[in-house]
């Protein structure tokens, strides 16, 4: 082989080599990342739904878009009220006066508070406070109100200010429980700001969703981020 034939093979083959390279504009690249991104979104997540009941990384999920069936009449989940007395014992050792005014509601009971709220605010009001029958978070038996002496702030966004819903915010994590309607996330939750309204999701998740100030249906990626 002489020399020019040694170059020109060279030659061809850098030629070739950058071909290569420009063949796979960056574009495609990202796309792809972008689908495998979104896919892994998804994927990380495992949704079963058992008899109507809907859950998602083994966690039971129910808000505005999820609801739970009539049927479904769990009664007070046990760990979730030894879990709630231990938070509100911790509580009242430290001088609150904390205690729990709601629990566990059924379909019915529910339908009943949401017809008579419906008829004194009309539905538009009712269903800012309040969850359509099926679609409250106390059907669980994970749910609870947590109320203080102070009978004026109970059940109001004022109950947050107060050194008990200030107790209950930083503490209800270590014991299980977020705070489901957090301010600020109105528009994620669907509900206004419930600093008296704790649902029990274990400690892992609790601290979690703490840490990351984060609910539920953004931990579960159920609201876009
Ligand atoms: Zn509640």
């Amino acid at each position: 082989m002489n020399k020019f034939k040694l170059l020109v093979i060279i030659l061809c083959l850098i030629l070739v080599g950058c071909s290569n390279q420009e063949s796979e504009p960056r574009h495609t690249d990202s796309k792809k990342h972008e689908k495998q991104q979104s896919q892994k979104k998804e994927d990380k997540h495992n949704k079963t739904v058992k008899n109507g009941v809907t859950y998602i990384d083994e966690i039971l999920i129910v808000n505005k878009d999820i609801s739970l069936p009539e049927h479904f009449n769990p009664g007070e989940n046990e760990v979730a009220r030894e879990a709630l007395h231990k938070l509100l014992n911790a509580g009242n050792k430290k001088g609150y006066h904390l205690s729990s005014a709601s629990g566990f509601r059924s379909y019915q009971t529910q339908e009943q508070l949401f017809n008579r709220y419906v008829q004194r605010d009309g539905e538009e009001a009712a269903n800012k406070y309040s969850a359509k029958p099926g679609h409250s978070e106390h059907q669980t038996g994970l749910t609870y109100d947590v109320v203080s002496e102070n009978t004026d702030t109970n059940f109001k966004e004022s109950f947050g200010k107060t050194e008990e819903g200030q107790w209950i915010k930083r503490n209800a994590h270590k014991y299980g429980f977020i705070v489901r309607y957090p301010k600020d996330k109105t528009h994620i939750t669907g509900y206004q700001y419930e600093p008296w309204h704790i649902r029990y999701v274990g400690k892992d998740t609790a601290k979690t969703l703490y840490n990351h100030r984060e609910t539920l249906e953004e931990y579960l990626d159920l609201y876009p981020k």
